[in-house]
């Protein structure tokens, strides 16, 4: 039979969890499908705060993971029949090189864990100009699961976490939009403030997910490929394990590279020697050039982000979070959860 379903997109943050809530206090529960798109780049936390949730909620969350064996196959593939000749527009061989060809085939294959699989297919990371981990690991399971719905006969309604007020991109973000073909997109805290979101949540009784009382601005991928200077400090200091998994795959990425290196932080400097690039890029020297102040050592290479001023991805579908200065983080903490933040060491 026929009926409405509600898709609700939850990355264990704020705004998808005020649109949860709002969710079940509108719609029958039978109607209501939670989705969390895991990349394999998540905190433990959010693993942690996605059980909490289910267990206080009385839902259960579905975990959607992006798999990459067919593309790594046919990859590896590519690149050992690979003969063309020619050049590319920067004068580059096309072809990979044996010795590139021997680096790749070595390494490349599945892992298991979706972030680590889509770079190596890739063969490279994502980017603020190319944020193809937002489309692969989230937006493209998301729109996979509704279509199955609306396969199975069902008019499909996605709830997105989206405020206008987060970033430039969002400010035009409609409250409800019609797709076509049975979905329809709805984003209830569109006109919302960051400050309401916590309050609706917290006058439900509902904890927020810990990682905003440990001096993250946002949560989701730990790290994510937009994170601010100061929040790599803080993970640096916090959680190193999750850097060194960085770093290990840093050297895993950069076998798949025909380049022969690719950095988890952006670079654009490809002109100069890679070793070079690579050195200055490495997450290990990414961290070091986080502890500077005004005056150390800069990287030109984090200009787009920190200019720019949101912090997080630009995507419409909100299934990424927007990044909040670690100013405004804190101000929310303290006024929001002033006991919790002291717990967690947030000065309150
Ligand atoms: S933009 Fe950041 S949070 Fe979103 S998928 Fe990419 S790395 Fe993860």
């Amino acid at each position: 039979m026929s009926r409405t379903m509600h898709v609700v997109s939850v990355s264990s943050g704020k705004d998808s969890l005020a649109t949860l809530l709002i969710a079940l206090e509108n719609c029958p529960a039978n109607s209501i499908r939670a989705i969390f798109c895991d990349t394999g780049n998540e905190h433990e936390e959010v693993y942690t705060y996605l059980d909490y949730l289910e267990a206080t909620l009385g839902i259960k969350i579905n975990r959607l993971k992006a798999d990459f064996t067919r593309q790594l196959a046919a990859k590896r593939m590519f690149i050992a029949r690979d003969t063309r000749t020619g050049r590319d527009r920067k004068g580059r061989k096309l072809r990979w090189s044996n010795k590139a060809k021997r680096r790749a085939l070595a390494v490349m294959y599945p892992s298991g864990n979706p972030f680590l699989d889509l770079c190596m297919w890739k063969g490279r990371f994502p980017s603020r100009k190319a944020q193809f981990c937002t489309e692969e690991l989230k937006r493209n399971m998301a729109v996979e699961y509704q279509l199955e719905l609306m396969e199975a006969g069902h008019r499909v309604i996605s709830w997105q976490g989206v405020r206008r007020d987060e970033s430039e991109a969002r400010r035009n973000a409609k409250l409800y939009e019609r797709v076509g073909g049975g979905l329809w997109i709805f984003r209830p805290i569109a006109a919302w403030t960051a400050q309401q979101v916590f309050d609706f949540a917290r006058a439900r009784g509902i904890k927020p997910n810990p990682l905003y009382l440990q001096n993250m601005g946002r949560v989701g991928c730990m790290p994510c490929i937009n994170c601010r200077k100061e929040e790599l400090r803080e993970i640096a200091a916090r959680w190193p394990h999750h850097l060194e998994r960085i770093a290990d795959w840093e050297w895993i990425v950069s076998m798949c590279s025909k380049r022969g290196f690719s950095t988890f932080f952006a670079d654009s400097h490809t002109a100069r020697d890679r070793r070079e690039v690579f050195a200055d890029l490495n997450v290990w020297a990414r961290v070091e050039w986080s502890k500077t102040s005004r005056g150390g050592k800069q990287f030109n290479l984090l200009d787009e982000v920190e200019n720019d001023g949101t912090g997080g991805c630009s995507s419409s579908y909100g299934l990424c979070e927007q990044s909040d200065t670690t100013t405004q983080a804190e101000a929310l903490v303290r006024a929001n959860f002033g006991h919790e933040a002291q717990i967690y060491g947030v000065a309150a």
